[in-house]
């Protein structure tokens, strides 16, 4: 069942930039990765969700809310987080949720109080819940703007780009909190990092150019793609040629300097390509490129 229901939302920015074209997307409860490139308009579509900023046309309901008419309706019941969350002042984690809980309107001090120890816990604070803010590094940062958007028990949750920037084990503690909160949510979480989709989402869509260029689970995606992703072994010299006769998803250089290209193709390229398990990278560079070759999504 849809929780979040976006129509044909488009918004063109005062430079002439349309960063939403048209978009549509249906939510349900769980992980929901918006997975595209910088530029894509993700930002643009949360802010938008989160009634920051207002589209040129198009509607959104969240379960029996239209966000747009009625946007107090939906902040009561929303947790956003955005790219970024701004200066912390120095003063302990403690303090700065019970500082925010009040402005959320928790009037009694022993309900902040144990609003606040809950939300410590789930985000894995607690025992530092007596630093100050401001001295948390990146990862406990992002994982402190998740204690505060929970404070007021929210339905909707909107983080976008969380993991930009924070190390790999910063990471993994990050998408651990979120998976745990997004059980019983909506979640929609924004992201370039293919890999952050696949740990954790249901569901998930990919974005560009403020369209909605495929949307299905990630395992459905990956599937898809059985019996069409080939490899061979190259040199940077033959890259071209291999661009002009298939459709190359990506090149990485290996051990011995050689090139190794992943490409799309219904069949067989040649006898020098070997068959190779699809994976979520190749489902999202596939999306992408044929897009831009073809001017269609390959599905
Ligand atoms: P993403 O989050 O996927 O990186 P954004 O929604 O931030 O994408 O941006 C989509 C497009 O809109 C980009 O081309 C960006 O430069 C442009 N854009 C975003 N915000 C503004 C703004 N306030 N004014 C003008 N252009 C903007």
């Amino acid at each position: 069942m849809s929780n979040l229901i976006v129509k044909e939302l488009s918004k063109t920015y005062q430079n002439g930039v349309k960063a939403l074209n048209n978009l549509s997307l249906e939510i349900g409860t769980g992980m929901f990765g918006l997975l595209g490139p910088n530029g894509a308009g993700k930002s643009t579509l949360m802010r938008t969700i989160a009634t920051l900023q207002q589209p040129d046309s198009g509607c959104i309901s969240f379960q029996e809310i239209d966000v747009l008419t009625h946007p107090m309706e939906l902040r009561k019941i929303l947790g956003y987080l955005p790219q970024e969350f701004g200066v912390y002042p120095k003063v302990s984690a403690e303090k700065l949720l019970d500082y925010f809980a009040t402005l959320k309107g928790i009037a009694s001090a022993k309900q902040r109080a144990a609003i606040s120890q809950e939300v410590l816990e789930l985000t894995n604070l607690y025992d530092d819940r007596r630093k100050s803010v401001s001295d948390y590094s990146g990862g406990m940062k992002q994982r402190f703007g998740i204690a505060q958007l929970l404070l007021n028990r929210p339905k909707l949750i909107i983080v976008d780009e969380p993991t930009a920037g924070l190390d790999p084990a910063e990471r993994k503690r990050f998408l651990n909190v979120l998976r745990e909160v997004g059980t019983q949510n909506t979640v929609l979480f924004s992201t370039h990092i293919v890999d952050d989709v696949h740990e954790l989402c249901n569901d998930m869509a990919i974005v560009n150019h403020g369209q909605v260029l495929k949307k299905s689970t990630p395992e459905q995606a990956i599937n898809e793609l059985e019996g069409k992703i080939w490899a061979t072994k190259t040199s940077p010299d033959e890259l071209g040629s291999y661009k002009n006769k298939t459709l190359v998803l990506s090149s990485n250089f290996s051990s011995d300097n050689s090139l190794i290209i992943r490409v799309y193709s219904n069949t067989k390229p040649d006898r020098h390509f070997s068959a190779e398990s699809p994976t979520l990278e190749d489902v999202y560079f596939c999306v992408l490129q044929s897009k831009e070759h073809t001017g269609q999504s390959y599905a």
